[in-house]
């Protein structure tokens, strides 16, 4: 293990909108702060085909909207750590973190801004067809399939709005959804159901995948073959948290629990975005709980002085 001399006030976990914000409103604030990114900075946002719902940027391409959120953290020469957090554990009222590079890092504080990973489809063969056939990023992997046929499977936001992403590329879009109802926002429901390259299959499962070095064809309630380039599945999202290693943290769900102030029940660790259990998960409310944080951790560091 490399030990790192510093002790930094504040550290961030993930470089999404909800981190890159904390770090911003704390970098003006000279709080001595750094973020701990293994992926690109902008997060998730960099996956998003269209953003239509944040303040002032309508109709935004994902990654362009990441690119201007990792500007905006350049210009106020915010410290990156390209690195994978391994552990997050607590010694007396240092954090101490422990990472893939095998490094420690060590902070008065922390913001658990890792976001959350998609949901892996549970099915023989899933697996072995990631890659070929079986994708968890549409914007990343659609344009390989144009004018095929795919299947995307979920009914919330990001199934309908990579749904809709896609079949501007493909030839046909199966949109397979487990209920007669979508979960999504009804604009979004309205704009797929008008989209003529879209076919919904309500209370329909995926039961199987078929193909021999590549999906070929999906199986639909243990009957239907639908012959299909591609699966997409959007089937919901798992906060990442495996690396905290505090009891009580989190809800039932795997989200940690904060209070109006980014607080939880560790003192000195804070959490905010999509990792936490706000009641949206969306861009705008990430960034504004990343702002709810830096001054949770504002007040902690000005307490403890
Ligand atoms: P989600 O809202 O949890 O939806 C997951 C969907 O997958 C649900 O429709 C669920 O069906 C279905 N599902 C779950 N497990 C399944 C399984 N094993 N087999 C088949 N279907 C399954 O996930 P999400 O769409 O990724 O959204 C996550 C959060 O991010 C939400 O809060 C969402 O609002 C937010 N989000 C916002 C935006 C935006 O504002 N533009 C964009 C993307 C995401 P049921 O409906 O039957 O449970």
């Amino acid at each position: 293990m490399k030990r790192q001399n510093k002790i930094y006030d504040c550290l961030i976990i993930g470089a999404g909108p909800a981190g890159l914000s904390a770090a911003i409103y704390l970098k003006r604030a000279s709080v001595d702060v750094a973020v701990l990114e293994m992926g690109p900075i902008g997060g998730k946002t960099n996956y998003i085909s269209i953003v239509n719902n944040y303040l002032g940027l309508n109709n935004s391409f994902g990654p362009d909207l990441a690119m201007k959120f990792y500007e905006h953290a350049q210009a106020n020469k915010i410290e990156f750590i390209a690195d994978e957090v391994t552990t997050v554990t607590k010694s007396k009222d240092l954090f101490v973190i422990t990472s893939q590079d095998d490094e420690i890092y060590y902070a008065k504080s922390i913001i658990v801004a890792s976001g959350s990973l998609e949901k892996k489809l549970d099915l023989p063969k899933a697996d072995i067809f990631e890659h070929k056939g079986v994708s968890y990023c549409a914007i990343c992997d659609g344009p390989l399939y144009k004018n095929k046929d795919v299947a995307v499977i979920g009914g919330g936001n990001s199934a309908l709005e990579e749904a809709l992403y896609l079949s501007r590329i493909v030839n046909k879009v199966y949109l397979i959804h487990r209920r007669d109802e979508f979960r999504a926002d009804e604009g979004i429901v309205n704009e797929v159901k008008k989209q003529k390259n879209i076919e919904v299959l309500y209370s329909s499962l995926v039961t199987a995948l078929f193909g021999d070095t590549k999906l070929e064809a999906i199986e639909i309630n243990g009957k239907n073959r639908i012959d299909v380039s591609a699966l997409f599945p959007y089937i919901g999202l798992i906060p990442n948290t495996n690396f905290l290693k505090f009891d009580n943290l989190c809800n039932k769900d795997g989200y940690i629990l904060i209070n109006n102030n980014g607080e939880t029940i560790v003192e000195g660790l804070f959490a905010a975005g999509d990792v936490a259990n706000g009641p949206m998960k969306q861009i705008v409310t990430a960034s504004a709980d990343g702002a709810i944080a830096s001054k949770g951790v504002l007040n902690y560091l000005q307490n403890k002085k």
